[in-house]
């Protein structure tokens, strides 16, 4: 699979030079094609159209005193000879004005052919291209452009002619294309070099980043400086760079899962064993209350377990939760009475404050463990002080749900992580009732499910207040 696949995939070297290549070809066929092949019919057509611009402007002028010094300086300007012819006196005659040269250019022959020619047209305009053998009488490749044009009047027809010939373009061709063999050449050489330096500014970084690469699984990513050459190649190695740690970070995350499970279950598992071999030996220690000892540890097991399997349930969205209204007021109120055994029994005070009537489209039982896992963790952080505020409130269109404790508190750095599995700051942190590190992963992907709001605000040695919020239904109230 992966041998086909390299077959296929042609290297950045031959692509570049492929590339450059076809650039370069195209060039010279432009080139070849306008030099070549465009350039006498382009230096015709505006040959042609100088020289009807010159009859236009000799027509707008010929009742004017500048029409000499038009005619004069027109030929001068464009090489053209210009000739009119006006009707005499006489009928028949004309009386003609020529600039130097149209008459040596043309025969007089040739001057009544095109007249004959113009006066049989439809629009009154002639325009010959032709050499002059056409003639019959001269010997003389030339091109020649002759335009006449007739303007009839009263008392006669008046013919302006402007004539000028094209020289021939064959000996400007030859050098053209020995030019362009020459610049073909120069092109080839440019293309080798190009190619060359354009692999090693491009291509050159990719291969060192590949190779630094294959040392990702690993965790690890060390490219050298030089390959940071241009911004895609230094993003690429920022992108690397990042994906090692997060590797480094995952696989850090699973032995530390891996030996924080191992522990949590190993200590409920000793104290069933050693409780149940204790009055397998000692018959008189089958009390209720050792017995109780294993039924507990093996509810904090079954917790344990359910709540592995809720998190990675949850993580791989294999749990969708049913959101209908529910009174929060009265969720977080009937959930306080749990912790009541707390003041009655552990010596905690705990407050509460709660507005009424508080509605939010959620799902009763998640929400609850959310609640749930915020009130433990207050109770198993809250150290000395068994101090706890539960309020639940409306904020401009939410309703917010707050449980502070003045505990330890967490520390700055820790703060971003304890949303993550298995996160526990204080790693030998003596475990109270269900405390099974994934609390607040599995807060957190039900909030999320929620797309609810929610945080904490926390201190060391001062306590912390973890918070959610969801938006009001009863928006009036807000
Ligand atoms: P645990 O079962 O360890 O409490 P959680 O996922 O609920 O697991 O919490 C993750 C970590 O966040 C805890 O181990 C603890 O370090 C910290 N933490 C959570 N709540 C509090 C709190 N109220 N005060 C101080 N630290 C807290």
């Amino acid at each position: 699979m992966k041998k086909t696949n390299e077959k296929k995939q042609i290297s950045l070297k031959t692509k570049i030079g492929r590339y450059l290549l076809f650039f370069g070809l195209g060039i010279i066929s432009v080139l070849f094609v306008f030099q070549v092949f465009l350039l006498e019919p382009m230096y015709e057509s505006a040959k042609v159209k100088s020289i009807i611009s010159v009859a236009d402007e000799v027509v707008r002028n010929l009742e004017t005193d500048d029409l000499d010094s038009i005619i004069e300086s027109r030929q001068l300007r464009t090489d053209a000879s210009i000739g009119v012819l006006f009707p005499s006196s006489e009928g028949l005659e004309y009386e003609a004005r020529f600039s130097r040269g149209l008459q040596n250019r043309l025969t007089p022959k040739e001057i009544l052919e095109n007249i004959a020619r113009v006066s049989s047209s439809e629009d009154g305009t002639y325009l010959y291209i032709g050499t002059k053998e056409d003639f019959g009488h001269f010997d003389e490749k030339l091109k020649s452009i002759i335009y006449t044009r007739i303007i009839y009047g009263e008392e006669g027809d008046t013919v302006v002619m402007v004539s000028s010939t094209i020289t021939p373009l064959d000996a400007t061709v030859t050098t053209l294309q020995r030019q362009l063999l020459y610049i073909g050449m120069i092109i080839a050489v440019a293309v080798i070099i190009l190619t060359y330096l354009m692999y090693n500014q491009i291509a050159k970084p990719l291969a060192a980043i590949n190779e630094a690469a294959k040392q990702l699984p690993s965790g690890s990513y060390e490219a050298d400086e030089r390959t940071n050459r241009y911004r895609e190649a230094a993003e690429l190695n920022e992108t690397l760079t990042a994906a090692a740690q997060d590797i480094q970070k995952a696989d850090k995350a699973k032995r530390d899962l891996i030996a924080n499970v191992s522990h949590d279950l190993r200590t409920p598992l000793t104290m069933i064993t050693g409780y149940g071999e204790m009055m397998q030996d000692l018959p008189e220690e089958k009390t209720d209350e050792n017995l109780q000892v294993i039924v507990d540890e093996s509810k904090r097991l079954n917790a344990l377990v359910n709540d592995l399997l809720d998190l990675s349930k949850l993580q791989e969205g294999k749990i969708t939760i049913n959101p209908e209204e529910i009174d929060l007021s009265d969720l977080i109120r009937t959930q306080m009475r749990k912790y009541d055994v707390y003041r009655m029994q552990e010596g905690f005070e705990i407050e509460e404050s709660i507005e009424d009537g508080l509605t939010a489209s959620a799902d009763r039982k998640r929400l609850e463990q959310v609640f749930n896992n915020f009130m433990t963790n207050a109770i198993n952080y809250s150290g000395e002080k068994k101090h706890i505020i539960v309020k639940a409130y409306a904020e401009g269109s939410n309703a917010k749900v707050e449980v502070r404790d003045f505990g330890a508190g967490i520390e700055e750095k820790d703060l971003p992580n304890i949303w993550d599995r298995y996160y526990k700051v204080d790693k030998e942190h003596v475990r109270v009732s269900s405390g099974s590190g994934i609390g607040l992963s599995i807060a957190k992907e039900i909030l999320d499910l929620h797309h609810a709001k929610y945080g904490v605000i926390s201190a060391p040695q001062e306590g912390s207040t973890f918070w959610f919020s969801l938006p009001l239904l009863n928006q009036s109230r807000a």
